[in-house]
């Protein structure tokens, strides 16, 4: 859904913008129908079960058809494009972030897992090459606008705001009873399965913590979770004299798109804005560690470090792909997690190749507890 909100900002700036590459995972159809309308010069499919179809939708354009990992990592590492905008999802997503940045571009982030899995590497990357790394997440965009212009050394804590998703109300007693079309339903925002699993266990916000932590380089104790019901704020950021600044808009991901697009221009927008009058009251509340074990399971592997988030990424990933298959209960998910920490062999400072071993790892750790 990253990339075709990312598209709709696009249309509005034809002048500002041109997409030199699109890539999919396995949905064919909308990549040629895009990559047709947006004139683009290369496409993926991430997945290449489908390639034949693709190659017949684009066989008389003058695309190039790229496909699979691969063709992923050739096109994010393009020396024609000056921002890889990485929507993808899970922990396929961690290495074509690496290639953009080792090759020299901006990126604008919204792949959480490049982060949660190689945080402190990433952010070497990002020095090491003098490139950008933007965040594309509404809260990490609300802390970034909120940091504009401020001292780092200034900054006491972080808030992140979580909506609570569709069980914040429900009993604990009840969780047994959650059926998958209850998980999938986010009361506020239009996200993708994966992610919208994840804000129904609150990983969703773990995983953002843990991202926090990395953009904006603030240990894992001054960042806080604040249950916020509505979504109208995005996230704070406290400052060492007790001011507090955060960023506030009606939840639309078109936001933080086209705000790490253009940053740090804030462009004209037609879509709906915010009136604080017709919604009147913002609540808040504390998150509730006993219904949502993720949020502990996060903050220890944070504190943990070194391999613990990769490992905590990997079995959520895999986890939330057993339970869309209905292959596992939505309460399993914390618990599979939980094993899968304990019974890696832990690694102080791991580097890229070690990750993607632990990951394969755990991955099959997973399968083997939910097949
Ligand atoms: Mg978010």
């Amino acid at each position: 859904s990253i990339g075709t909100q990312a598209l709709e900002v696009v249309q509005r700036y034809p002048d500002r913008f041109e997409i030199a590459g699109l890539s999919a995972n396995n949905n064919v159809k909308l990549l040629a129908d895009q990559a047709k309308h947006y004139r683009v010069k290369s496409v993926c499919l991430s997945d290449p079960a489908n390639l034949e179809e693709l190659l017949a939708l684009l066989k008389t354009e003058d695309i190039e058809v790229l496909a699979g990992e691969e063709g992923l990592l050739e096109l994010s590492g393009r020396d024609n494009v000056d921002m890889v905008l990485n929507g993808l999802v899970g922990a396929a997503g961690m290495l074509p972030t690496i290639q953009a940045l080792k090759s020299g571009r901006d990126v604008a982030l919204s792949n959480k897992e490049s982060l949660v899995m190689a945080g402190s590497l990433i952010m070497e990357l990002v020095k090491k090459h003098q490139v950008n790394l933007y965040p594309v997440d509404s809260e990490h965009s609300a802390i970034w606008q909120s940091l504009q212009g401020e001292n780092p050394a200034d900054v006491k804590k972080l808030l992140l705001t979580a909506s609570g998703g569709p069980f914040r109300t429900r009993e604990k007693s009840d969780f047994k009873t959650i059926t998958l079309d209850d998980a999938l339903k986010h009361p506020n925002w239009n996200m993708g399965a994966k992610i919208t699993i994840d804000s129904a266990t609150m990983m969703n916000k773990d995983l953002e913590v843990i991202e926090a932590r990395w953009l904006f380089s603030v240990a894992a104790q001054d960042i806080e979770i604040l249950v916020h019901p509505q979504s109208i704020i995005h996230s704070l950021v406290e400052f060492r004299d007790g001011s507090v600044k955060a960023q506030l808009g009606v939840p639309d991901m078109k936001v933080p798109i086209q705000y790490a697009l253009t940053y740090p221009e804030h462009l004209h927008a037609d879509w709906p804005t915010l009136d604080l009058l017709e919604i009147g009251n913002l609540t808040f509340e504390k998150p509730d560690m006993e219904k949502f074990p993720c949020i502990q399971l996060a903050y220890d592997a944070l504190r943990t470090g070194g391999s613990a988030p990769a490992v905590l990424n990997v079995a959520n990933d895999k986890a939330v792909a057993a339970y869309l298959q209905k292959k596992i209960h939505f309460t399993d998910i914390p618990g599979i997690i939980d094993s899968a920490l304990e019974k890696h062999e832990f690694i102080p400072e791991p580097n890229f190749e070690q990750i993607l071993a632990l990951s394969d790892w755990t991955a099959r750790f997973v399968k083997n507890k939910t097949n």
